[in-house]
């Protein structure tokens, strides 16, 4: 498969718009290019159209190289541009797993791209023959949600290399809740695949939801088009400046506590006498099925418990999904939980 071909005419031959700092590397100078105020408030100059330093944090952290990375204004950045570069309105098609994270379909649709979506087996497991059996000429982009938003479960790696190397077109494996897991994610082998896009993001654990960072991982001709066609200043300096920093510290404990939390907070919701099932997790929620899920979730609003009623989504009726919070508040919603409960 040749990358190349997937990409939609228009975007292949697209001259971007440059910038006069890609010209000139140096940090220090005088720079009378770009129409900017020259007093310095912190803020006066444009940002880096390629936010270098923060890519010179990630790479390691993530054990890859800075032009395998793209960061974006969150995930959804990256989602939105995956559409843009290799779908052609109107005619290209996509694939998802269902239910999932609704803004592959969002993109999809501002993108007049159909989206094929594909049940999991009753399971929650992967149906890896059906997702490639959906697949036609026209089908440019697969997404499969790894661990899975609002069903929590991680799919096995081997399942999703297997549809990585059969599918003729580009795989995004969104890897959001991925700190959260135990499968190693599909970072370690990026380089296998050339038709494989991950997506990461600073908003889940690392803390930084508030920020807009998402990271996508691919070859740097895929990431060389994301930056093409991305705006020159996606990540404002701000943005960057607190990314930059929040990384430099330690590692946070957080991911360990809220791990501890979940498998906690599991056990104690599977003893009470509503709650019909709680899922495995491999994120930082719980998809909890109970017998009236309408009714818990109205019981939980007006005590100012807000949780996502999942009641309506495609094999997940009667379900809630809880975001495991800080050890104070699980244990507020157990006890509320409780008084339901008599
Ligand atoms: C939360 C979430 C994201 C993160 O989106 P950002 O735009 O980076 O905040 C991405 N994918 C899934 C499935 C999510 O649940």
């Amino acid at each position: 498969m040749q990358i190349t071909d997937l990409i939609r005419p228009n975007i292949r031959s697209l001259q971007p718009y440059s910038t006069a700092r890609d010209e000139y590397e140096g940090e220090l100078g005088t720079f009378l290019d770009a129409n900017e105020s020259p007093f310095d408030n912190g803020y006066n100059r444009y940002p880096d159209p390629h936010q270098k330093r923060l890519k010179s944090l990630l790479a390691p952290l993530k054990g890859v190289a800075m032009e395998n990375i793209f960061i974006g204004n969150g995930s959804d950045e990256a989602i939105d541009l995956l559409f843009r570069i290799f779908c052609e309105p109107g005619r290209s098609n996509a694939i998802s797993i269902a239910p999932s994270y609704g803004m592959y379909e969002v993109a999809a649709d501002t993108n007049d791209v159909k989206m094929r979506k594909m049940l999991l087996n009753d399971d929650f497991s992967l149906p890896v023959g059906r997702l490639l059996e959906a697949a036609d000429s026209d089908s440019r982009l697969l997404f499969i949600c790894s661990p899975n938003n609002p069903t929590g479960n991680a799919f096995p790696r081997k399942e999703i290399e297997r549809v990585v190397r059969e599918f003729p077109g580009i795989v995004v494996v969104d890897e959001a809740y991925i700190d959260f897991s135990d499968e190693p994610g599909m970072l370690p082998i990026l380089s296998g695949f050339p038709n494989l896009v991950v997506l990461q993001t600073l908003s889940k654990a690392w803390g930084m939801a508030g920020l807009r960072c998402g990271l996508a991982f691919a070859s740097s001709e895929i990431i060389g088009y994301m930056n093409r066609v991305k705006y020159p200043y996606n990540i404002n300096v701000a943005t960057s400046a607190i990314a930059e920093r929040l990384l430099s510290e330690p590692v946070p404990s957080h991911i360990k506590v809220i791990k501890e939390e979940r498998e906690k907070l599991a056990e104690i919701l599977a003893t009470l006498p509503f709650v019909r099932k709680v899922y495995p997790s491999d994120a930082n929620f719980l998809l909890v099925k109970v017998d009236d899920a309408n009714a818990l979730y109205d019981y939980l609003i007006a005590n100012k418990i807000i949780v996502r009623n999942r009641d309506k989504v495609a094999l997940c009726k009667g379900c809630l999904r809880m975001t495991v919070g800080t050890p104070e508040e699980n244990l507020r919603l157990i006890q509320i939980l409780m008084n339901y409960a008599l």
